[in-house]
């Protein structure tokens, strides 16, 4: 893989036994953004190839909260639950929260979208990207972890074009298709008509919640 541009260490880890098995917790300490990114790690990965792995933007209303608004909770308990079944791999949680914009800017952008506007557009009212996520450090942890290739469970075609640019052989895109309810269906079209999410929009086709149908599929 390319060489990182700050350094990243793994500075601890521990046992964490989960419903859904056994599992390592590594914390990595970097000089890039001074966050701390975790790796869940189930299994023996060093060394291998095709290892299964979810690169895994932290979202604290959708993964703590269980909130509706987006998939994020339910794709890491899915992304967990497949790893398991696998019996090995790894979970990359990267502390980029709200696609990159922070904690503060979702809730800013979550008002906008309350107001009209979508995921995307709202990012952009607000003076962010669209998506401003990077994947150097989890490219870096996977790297640290010695995984040689990665089955990469998502729907996010710039998610593995990123790791592929950063040298992380990508030998499989593994979907990760959740379900849609009323407060995420249109969030979810979002995704898949402006930002390159592949989702099976037949599975999106609710009504959202205001009673308004969703604009018709292209
Ligand atoms: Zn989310």
């Amino acid at each position: 893989m390319n060489k990182l541009p700050c350094s990243l260490n793994r500075v601890t880890s521990a046992r964490i036994p989960t419903e859904e098995g056994e599992f390592r917790l590594c914390l990595y300490s970097n000089e890039c953004d001074s966050k701390e990114h975790l790796a869940l790690v189930m299994g023996e990965v060093s060394g291998k190839q095709n290892v299964l792995v979810r690169v895994h933007s932290e979202c604290f209303t959708g993964d703590v909260l269980g909130s509706r608004r987006c998939d994020c909770g339910e794709q890491l308990a899915r992304a967990i639950a497949l790893i398991a079944e696998a019996g090995a791999g790894v979970l990359v949680y990267l502390r980029q929260e709200g696609r990159g914009i922070g904690l503060f800017n979702k809730l800013l952008a979550y008002n906008l979208q309350d107001s009209g506007l979508d995921t995307v557009d709202a990012n952009l009212a607000l003076g962010h990207e669209a998506d401003e996520r990077d994947y150097t450090i989890a490219a870096g942890i996977l790297q640290d972890l010695g995984v040689k290739s990665v089955r990469l469970l998502t729907n996010n075609l710039l998610k593995v074009e990123a790791l592929l640019q950063l040298g992380i052989p990508v030998a499989e895109r593994v979907p990760l298709q959740t379900r849609a309810n009323p407060d995420n269906v249109l969030y979810l079209q979002t995704k898949a008509r402006r930002m390159n999410h592949l989702l099976n929009l037949n599975m999106l086709d609710l009504p959202p919640r205001n009673g308004h149908r969703p604009v018709g599929h292209s």
